[in-house]
């Protein structure tokens, strides 16, 4: 595997390297939306690939490249989903390769626009980050007992809005709705005052269920299609008057952004590490065998208008308490079906140092402390034009496999 190198040129450091390649839906020039892969500053493009027969014999139809979502393509399973992979990372590593001369198969990432990735079916957030869990618990309830009694028996998930979920680059408007002020008891009509991202990373349902099916966590795998970056945009004030009894409404359900290019899980495979040892011991459906948490580091950088951004989160996906098979098995232990182009995202992902906090209201501990940004101004919460920049990767062994970036400003 660390063997493997490119005769396409792509530059030190790159998250899109020949151990990567990511699918995502692009736009150029007169191209209108398809499907094409990441590979260093380029695109490949996988219509034009199938056009001149690459993919003859893998058992997928030109048509599914020539797309406006990736649901199609994962629909197909993981068996062609792989050989396709499979197939790309040959044509691109052969020395011999018919792909150099072959014309209009490459588009340059800076003249092409990416697109929402999948038609998300579902959205469902989980809340499995420990120190994020405990976290939020010193600050609202009980420091000495942070975690609710149910916390350390299931992953704690709601059911999000797959509506509002947009691709990096998108402006998010600053949401209004009903917040107490500080100090009062009644409610107004306002823009929100505490706006926040949360760091979290999602993955994608390939493989679907019928109604009444369980996923077991040995084979919850073969569902999960492939990951990407995730902010859970958040207004902590609209969530604060709102959320009980139910849970997350409005104060959520107005955006999430996510990264345009998807990591396969095969991609991912070099970088699995051993998970949290849970005590007390989960119940039998929710036990698994092999590594399932993955080694991917994860920051956060705040942008204000016109001042170079500052870094104020990293943190990484092996935090999570709570692993996707996890996740996954109890996602369907009712018998909920699973549909190709769900999502389901991880929860904010905080590590154990401050530093590694992955929202404002954990790293501003609930607005008591300020961030210093580049221009020396400060923050608690989220200001207009403010850009949050997430950017996540994995490396080792001199293999380097990324995400890019998701990134959203603030506008009024
Ligand atoms: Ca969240």
């Amino acid at each position: 595997m660390s063997n493997l190198s490119t005769w396409v040129s792509v530059p030190a450091n790159s998250d899109f390297s020949i151990h990567n390649l990511p699918f995502g839906i692009f736009s150029a020039g007169r191209k209108k939306t398809r499907v094409g892969v990441a590979i260093g500053t380029q695109i490949l493009d996988l219509y034009a690939l199938a056009e001149l027969g690459h993919f003859d014999g893998i058992g997928v139809a030109k048509k599914i490249f020539d797309n406006d979502y990736l649901n199609d393509f994962m629909a197909l399973g993981k068996p062609v989903t792989k050989a396709v992979r499979e197939r790309v990372q040959q044509l691109l590593s052969d020395e011999n390769s018919p792909l150099k001369n072959a014309a209009g198969i490459f588009e340059k990432q800076s003249e092409a626009t990416m697109h929402l990735p999948v038609k998300v079916r579902d959205y469902t957030d989980f809340y499995s980050s420990i120190e994020h869990a405990t976290n939020v618990g010193k600050m609202f309830r009980d420091p000495e007992n942070a975690l609710l009694p149910n916390w350390k028996h299931l992953p704690v998930g709601y059911h999000g809005r797959a509506s509002s979920i947009v691709v990096s680059g998108t402006d998010i408007r600053r949401p209004k709705g009903q917040i107490v002020p500080k100090g009062e008891t009644q409610p107004i009509h306002a823009p929100c005052r505490l706006l926040d991202f949360e760091l979290e990373m999602a993955f994608l349902i390939s493989k679907p269920t019928s109604l009444g099916d369980t996923v077991s966590t040995a084979d919850a795998e073969d569902h999960i299609f492939g990951f990407v970056l995730f902010n859970d945009w958040s207004a902590r004030d609209i969530q604060k008057w709102e959320y009980i009894p139910l849970g997350p409404f409005l104060g959520k359900s107005f955006a999430s952004s996510i990264s345009p290019w998807v990591v396969t899980l095969e991609a991912l495979e070099p970088f699995r590490v051993e998970g949290y040892k849970q005590d007390p011991p989960v119940l039998p459906y929710l036990q698994y065998e092999g590594f399932k948490n993955i080694d991917i580091h994860l920051e956060v950088a705040i942008e204000p208008e016109g001042v170079p951004e500052k870094t104020v989160c990293r943190s990484n996906y092996k935090y999570m308490y709570w692993n996707m098979v996890q996740q996954l098995a109890h996602h369907t232990v009712n018998g909920c079906n699973l549909n190709t182009g769900d999502m389901m995202a991880s929860g904010t992902i905080s590590g154990k140092d401050e530093s590694a906090f992955g929202s404002m209201l954990e790293l501003s501990w609930a607005g008591t402390k300020k961030l210093t940004m580049n221009d020396g101004s400060t923050r608690v919460f989220l200001q207009d034009n403010d850009t949050v920049i997430m950017r996540g990767h994995a490396e080792k062994n001199g293999i380097r496999v990324g995400f890019g970036e998701v990134r959203g400003k603030v506008v009024k």
